[in-house]
């Protein structure tokens, strides 16, 4: 079917401002969740220098268990703001409370819906009222069309700027954490003008295998790659086995640059 096009997304302001969409390949990365501000300086220094132009880190973290750390709350967003101008990277971060919205919006640059909240209509709606950038991740048990229809509750409230993600669903084969669905772009595009990007870290939970995905997310048309990225996998405190140390990431950014030029894209 007929649709506008392809929208293009910024995020951040001014010259660090990132873009997804329409040509152009954003690229996040980032810790799973923000430890401390050290680590997470040493960790957006190594990613800038490698080609990254999104941080990302969890402040709040939605956990499968409610022992597991849950990240640093409201002081995590401050300390991400602060890395995040140092190095001049745009921010993006997951809200998982519709009373944190508000928070989240004035001290990052894009707001995360993760998976587990990608029908969480209040959610949607609250940030539909936002103008913020919005990375919406496609549920684990979601089909492309319950993405698509997400994103309109956020459209419906006023705020265009969407950004959709594939990060895997649940399979029978639990050798991945998911099932990378790198069908969902091209069903994205067809579907769509909004931008889709893909997450290879949570789809395998793998980091040999997320290399390839990545790429090949980028050659099925991704307008973007979403990569955790950690200096010390082994202390991270959550997400470390699927962490792409920097020099890998610094690689497969070599790597995703190629495929761009080729399919006549920029990052
Ligand atoms: C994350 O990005 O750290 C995350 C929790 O991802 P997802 O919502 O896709 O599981
Ligand atoms: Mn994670």
């Amino acid at each position: 079917t007929a649709h506008p096009e392809p929208s293009i997304i910024s995020v951040g302001k001014g010259a660090t401002a990132a873009k997804f969409g329409g040509g152009h390949i954003g690229m996040i990365a980032g810790p799973c969740a923000i430890e401390s501000e050290e680590r997470l300086d040493e960790i957006a220094g190594a990613i800038k220098a490698a080609g990254a132009t999104v941080l990302r880190g969890g402040a709040y973290k939605p956990r499968t268990s409610p022992y597991s750390f849950q990240g640093l709350g409201d002081e995590g967003l401050k300390v991400l703001r602060r890395v995040g101008d140092k190095h001049g990277l745009p921010v993006v971060t997951e809200a998982i409370d519709p009373r944190h919205v508000e928070l989240v919006a004035e001290w990052s640059d894009m707001i995360q819906l993760g998976a587990r909240n990608m029908q969480n209509f209040v959610l949607l709606t609250e940030v539909g009222k936002t103008n913020k950038p919005v990375l919406l991740k496609r549920g684990m048990a979601a089909t492309v069309k319950d993405m698509m229809m997400s994103a309109e509750y956020i459209l419906s409230q006023g705020n265009p700027n969407v950004v959709l993600c594939e990060r895997g669903v649940k399979g029978f084969d639990n050798a991945c954490r998911n099932m990378f669905d790198v069908a969902a772009v091209p069903q994205v595009h067809a579907l769509s003008h909004l931008p889709v990007i893909v997450d290879p870290s949570h789809a395998t939970g793998r980091p040999e295998l997320i290399p390839p995905c990545a790429l090949a997310g980028v050659a099925a048309g991704a307008d973007g790659v979403h990569i955790e990225v950690h200096s010390c996998p082994e202390e991270a405190m959550s997400d470390g086995p699927q962490a792409l140390l920097p020099e890998q990431y610094a690689e497969l950014c070599q790597q995703i640059k190629k495929v761009a030029e080729a399919i006549g894209k920029t990052i």
